[in-house]
C-alpha cells in the first residue's frame, strides 16, 4: 500500500514539474521576445536625504507587464535572463535606456542600477558600462551599480577587479541587501564599496522587533568608521523615518517617499518638487 501511494505521489510530482518547466519555458520565450521590443523597461524609484527630505538620486528597477501573464515581477524574471543568457543583452538595454533617462534629471542626481551576480564575472562588464556611459554622455559619477554579497562569493579576486576598474572610472559601488547575504565584514574592507544598502527586511521591522532594530545599528555604526554611506531601503511608516535619522541614517528610500515610477513619471515628479527658489520666478524674463 505505502508502495502504491509513493508511486502516485511520485507521478503528480512528475505532472507539477511538467507543468512548472512548461511555464517557465514559456516565460523565457516570452521574455526574450519582450526584450528585442523594448517591453521591459525601467521604473526609478527616489532615493532621499533624510535630513532634509529631499531627492538624492533614483534606482532603476526593471519592470515587465506580459499580455498574458500580467505584470511579471524581476524576482521572478530576473533568475530566468539569468539562467538562460539573456541578462547582458537585458542589462545592457536596461543601462542604456536608464543612463538617457539620468540624462534628463537635474546634475546632482545619482541613478542607481542593479547588477546581476552573473555579470560580476564577466571580465568585459567595466568596458561595457564605461561605453555606455559615454555613448549616452551621463557623468560617470552620477552611475551607482548595485551589486550583492553573493557576487562577490563565487570569484572574489576577478570581481575585485571589475569592480577596481568601475571605481577607477569614478562609478560608484553599493552593496544592496546588506545584512542578508553571506555577510562577511571583510567585504566592505577588501572590496572597493563606498554605500551600503540596508535590506528592507531589517528597516520595516526595526519597531517591532529588538533584533533587526540591533542589525540595522550596527551597520550604521560601522558604515560611520568605514566611512561608508547608508541608505535604508523599505521605509513604509514616518515613525522608522524619524527613528532612522536621529541613528545618523543618512539616505533612505521606500514607499513612503513613493514607489518606481516611469521615466514620465519622474519628469512630472521632478517638475512639482522643484523648491520655490529654483522655478522661474513668475513674470521673470529669460536673460538671452
Ligand atoms: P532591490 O535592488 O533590493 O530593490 C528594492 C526592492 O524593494 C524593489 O522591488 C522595490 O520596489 C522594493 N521596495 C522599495 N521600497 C519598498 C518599501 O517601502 N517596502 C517594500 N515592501 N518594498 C519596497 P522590485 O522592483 O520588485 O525588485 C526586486 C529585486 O529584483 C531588486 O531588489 C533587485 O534585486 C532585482 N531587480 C530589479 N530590477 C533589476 C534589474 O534591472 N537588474 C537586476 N539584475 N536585478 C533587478
Ligand atoms: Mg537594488
Ligand atoms: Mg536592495
Ligand atoms: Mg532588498
Amino acid at each position: 500500500r505505502a508502495k502504491t501511494s509513493g508511486r502516485s505521489s511520485f507521478r503528480f510530482f512528475e505532472v507539477d514539474m511538467d507543468a512548472s518547466i512548461l511555464h517557465r519555458t514559456l516565460l523565457e520565450q516570452r521574455l526574450r521576445a519582450a526584450i528585442k521590443k523594448n517591453e521591459v523597461q525601467a521604473h526609478y524609484q527616489p532615493i532621499l536625504d533624510l535630513t532634509n527630505q529631499t531627492i538624492v538620486g533614483f534606482e532603476a528597477l526593471a519592470r515587465w507587464n506580459d499580455r498574458d501573464f500580467g505584470q511579471v515581477a524581476p524576482k521572478q524574471f530576473i533568475p530566468i535572463a539569468e539562467d538562460c543568457g539573456i541578462i547582458t543583452d537585458l542589462t545592457e538595454h536596461l543601462l542604456r535606456a536608464a543612463c538617457k533617462v539620468a540624462k534628463t534629471w537635474p546634475d546632482h542626481m545619482c541613478l542607481n542600477f542593479n547588477i546581476s551576480p552573473v555579470q560580476l564575472q564577466d571580465t568585459t562588464l567595466p568596458l561595457k558600462v564605461i561605453s555606455i556611459l559615454s555613448e549616452t554622455g551621463l557623468a560617470p559619477d552620477r552611475l551607482v551599480l548595485e551589486i550583492t554579497e553573493t557576487s562577490l562569493l563565487k570569484n572574489p579576486m576577478s570581481a575585485k577587479t571589475i569592480l577596481e576598474q568601475l571605481t577607477a572610472a569614478r562609478i560608484s559601488i553599493a552593496l544592496d541587501d546588506f545584512g542578508t547575504g553571506h555577510s562577511s565584514l571583510s567585504y566592505l574592507r577588501d572590496f572597493p564599496i563606498q554605500k551600503v544598502k540596508i535590506d528592507k527586511s531589517f528597516t520595516l521591522k526595526m519597531n517591532e522587533d529588538k533584533e533587526s532594530a540591533a542589525i540595522v545599528e550596527a551597520i550604521l555604526i560601522l558604515a560611520d568608521g568605514l566611512n561608508i554611506d547608508v541608505v535604508a531601503e523599505g521605509i513604509e511608516q514616518p515613525e522608522i523615518l524619524q527613528k532612522l535619522n536621529s541613528q545618523g541614517c543618512h539616505y533612505g528610500q521606500g514607499f513612503l517617499f513613493g514607489a518606481a515610477k516611469s521615466a514620465e513619471g519622474i519628469t512630472t515628479l521632478l517638475q512639482n518638487e522643484l523648491p520655490d527658489n529654483e522655478t522661474v520666478p513668475e513674470g521673470a524674463q529669460p536673460s538671452s
